[in-house]
């Protein structure tokens, strides 16, 4: 077997392999549309390469070259098409529609050249794989996203753009862009090899985004409560535990909230679960809007709430609580309960003091706000315990 025939054999094998990859991630998460369409760009790929291989045996190759070359830039336009799903960024259709009927046409027009190899028809047939790939680092680009792995594949997608551009050149230098001697010239099998670095690079890489994408989200997912949109216990500990480690790195302190709604009991005997979920929405929805996009707020329970204050002190922690208590009394007619109300727990974290132990201050000055007649904040000054220090409490 010739080395582009061999390399091409590769190619074949690597692009079933990532269709099976992408395949895999779009089965696994029906929200990941750009790995549909990765898969079928790899499909896609599948079909070129073999068409390739049969392409020296034709004895007029003309219609089968033309075939060849809308294969693979489908394949190309499918790739760009699942990295716009992936980034999240609109499909340009026009744009990849127009691409791709007018590089059909022009290369149909020159069908008769199919033996020849010229620039011209050289240039004809990659300059819309050149485009195509140019589209692709664009998406990547105005996506925003700028981390290690999208910056490497911009670049690439980039770099593989200018190859295709690059081939022309070599098929004048090398010679050997014809149907029939192309797998057994040396530009053949340049031109594979390098596609072949390319395919797997960009194919990793992609690969690999999607990957770390995918699993961002399902951290957030486990991470966050469905019914409020908060953090859910899990995630209020990690996030509070990172908020809590800058805080104490800048050396400002940090302020623990804990809330629980008063006669919620009562609220879902005589209104409906329903409407009891209404109102832990609705909570969630106040403590947020009071927020600022430092603090950590999450549900840690039933109708149960933390919020992690960094940079806040005792009485900007109490100002905080005492915002949300009076916003969501306030709101208790409109939810049609009336008579609505929480108490909270106010703690300052002391020096070196763990979150949990601040959790557990909070929750115990909670608990004195509620034996106090609840709706009212309960503050416990830094590092004390309601109850044992009477007198230190606010409210
Ligand atoms: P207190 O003022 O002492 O806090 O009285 P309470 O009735 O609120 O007592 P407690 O905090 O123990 O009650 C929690 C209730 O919240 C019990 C449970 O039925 C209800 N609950 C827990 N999770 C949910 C939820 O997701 N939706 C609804 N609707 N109710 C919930
Ligand atoms: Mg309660
Ligand atoms: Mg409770």
């Amino acid at each position: 077997m010739s080395a582009a025939g061999f390399v091409l054999a590769i190619n074949i094998f690597v692009a079933g392999l990532f269709a099976a990859a992408f395949g895999a991630v779009a089965w696994h998460s029906r929200e990941a549309i750009g790995a549909r369409w990765l898969a079928i760009a790899y499909g896609l790929g599948i079909v070129n390469a073999g068409l390739e291989l049969v392409l020296p045996g034709q004895s007029d190759p003309r219609l089968l070259t033309l075939v060849v070359f809308a294969v693979a830039l489908g394949a190309f336009l499918a790739c760009v098409v699942g990295l716009a799903c992936h980034y999240n960024k609109q499909v340009p259709w026009k744009t990849i529609g127009a691409l791709g009927l007018v590089s059909v046409a022009l290369n149909a027009a020159m069908m008769d050249q199919a033996s020849s190899a010229s620039f011209e028809r050289a240039m004809v047939y990659q300059l819309p794989y050149f485009a195509v790939h140019l589209l692709g680092a664009a998406i990547v680009f105005r996506s925003g996203r700028r981390g290690p792995m999208d910056v490497t594949l911009l670049v690439f997608f980039v770099i593989s753009g200018l190859q295709f551009v690059a081939k022309p050149f070599m098929v004048v230098s090398l010679g050997g862009a014809t149907p029939d001697n192309y797998l057994h010239s040396l530009y053949g099998a340049y031109s594979q090899m390098l596609t072949a670095f390319l395919l797997i690079a960009n194919g990793v890489l992609m690969l690999l985004i999607m990957v770390r994408d995918e699993l961002a989200v399902l951290t957030i997912r486990s991470e966050t409560d469905k019914l409020s949109g908060l953090w859910n216990r899990r995630g209020f500990e990690d996030h509070s535990e990172r908020a809590l480690v800058e805080a104490r790195r800048a050396g400002v302190p940090s302020a623990l909230v804990m809330a629980d709604l008063d006669r919620f009991k009562r609220i879902n005997d005589t209104l409906g679960h329903a409407h009891g979920d209404e109102v832990i929405a609705a909570f969630a929805g106040i403590l947020m809007d009071n927020a600022d996009k430092r603090m950590v707020v999450g549900r840690t329970g039933g109708e149960e709430f933390a919020v992690f204050v960094p940079g806040a002190n005792l009485p900007a922690a109490r100002l905080y609580a005492e915002a949300v208590r009076t916003a969501f009394s306030a709101k208790g007619p409109c939810l049609g309960v009336p008579g609505l109300s929480a108490s909270f727990g106010v703690v300052e974290l002391a020096e070196g003091e763990t979150l949990g132990s601040a959790m557990r201050r909070a929750d115990l000055a909670l608990y004195d706000a509620k034996k106090k007649g609840r709706d009212q904040v309960s503050v416990v000054a830094d590092g004390g315990v309601p109850g044992r220090r009477m007198g230190s409490r606010g409210s």
